[in-house]
């Protein structure tokens, strides 16, 4: 039986590489039909040679358009897009193969109540707008911050705490399922008593998966956005790409600034923490060229 489970092992790991386990994050400003298609492709393919995987997505766009339509709490609107985008991820999936078991996981994500972004909002939400006076408020009359891209809506990020339904998660990964978890961060709740609340917030999807990818002891962790990486001096004549960083000197290039608030920061952030927590590396590449970045051809961040 041992020799057998031995002999097994080798042969799985000589046969297919030691099956590992992935965590791939979706840029919500990247959830295109091409590039969801591009990047499924790609998971299937790894799935198939016995990984494990779990996607995450953001919400940043849809969730800003649904509060503009609807006006409801953000938490239960991050649900609905949970299940909107979760559900286009797992056709998408079972577009490259139908032998694909796939799960979309609602996945509540305990913030603090007090948390001081409920006083002061960093996280952008719906389209970008050119003029800051085109911006609409909606019913909460949320701020409008300046990016890079525009100006847009920004509302409550707390900093995720727990992920609340991780035996879930674990239960369909070892069932053979791509789990998509955490989509647009997670549903953001506040304990109170022994009951959980919706918080009227949009957890910051880069730190909710990196929340997840270090709960479930990812091998790799992976953030897929619309630019090929992180930049130094972005948008200026001498930009260029951070290529294979360790934990350390990525902290100062965030400390000097160089990555955008609501943006690429959370993103660095994300890819610092888990780094370091796990031991593994993080990395942030373009959800187009999903290959080169599972090859660790963009912005590796090593511990
Ligand atoms: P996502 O929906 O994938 O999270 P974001 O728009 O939040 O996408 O973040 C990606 C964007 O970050 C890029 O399109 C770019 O405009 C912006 N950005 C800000 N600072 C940087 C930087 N230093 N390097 C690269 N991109 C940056
Ligand atoms: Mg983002």
């Amino acid at each position: 039986m041992l020799f057998g489970f031995i002999f097994h092992s080798i042969y799985l790991s000589l046969a297919s590489g030691i099956p590992l386990r992935y965590v791939f994050a979706l840029g919500g400003n990247a959830f295109s039909s091409r590039n969801i298609a591009t990047a499924s492709k790609a998971i299937v393919s790894l799935h198939q040679k016995g990984n494990e995987i779990i996607v995450t997505h953001g919400n940043g766009p849809q969730v800003g358009e649904l509060y503009l339509k609807e006006g409801k709490n953000l938490a239960i609107l991050t649900e609905e897009t949970e299940r909107i985008l979760g559900s286009r991820i797992r056709k998408a999936l079972f577009r490259q193969s139908k032998k694909i078991k796939s799960k979309v996981v609602i996945t509540k994500v305990l913030v603090d109540a007090k948390d001081k972004e409920f006083r002061n909002p960093t996280k952008p939400i719906g389209k970008y707008y050119q003029n800051k006076e085109d911006v609409p408020l909606g019913k909460r009359k949320f701020k409008v911050r300046k990016l890079s891209k525009g100006y847009r809506l920004v509302v409550p990020s707390p900093m995720p705490e727990a992920i609340l339904d991780l035996r879930e998660i674990e239960g369909y990964l070892s069932r053979g399922y791509i789990v998509i978890a955490a989509g647009g961060g997670g549903v953001a709740v506040i304990k109170k008593g022994m009951e959980t609340r919706y918080a009227d917030a949009v957890i910051d999807k880069d730190l909710a998966s990196s929340a997840l990818a270090e709960m479930v002891k990812a091998d790799k962790f992976f953030i897929l956005t619309d630019i090929d990486g992180a930049f130094l001096g972005y948008k200026t004549k001498n930009q260029k790409l951070l290529r294979k960083t360790r934990v350390n000197e990525a902290k100062k290039y965030l400390k000097a600034g160089d990555f955008e608030e609501g943006s690429m920061k959370p993103k660095v952030e994300a890819c610092i923490m888990f780094a370091e927590k796990t031991g593994n590396p993080a990395v942030i590449g373009n959800i187009s060229k999903i290959k080169d970045v599972i090859a660790l051809k963009s912005t590796v961040i090593l511990p």
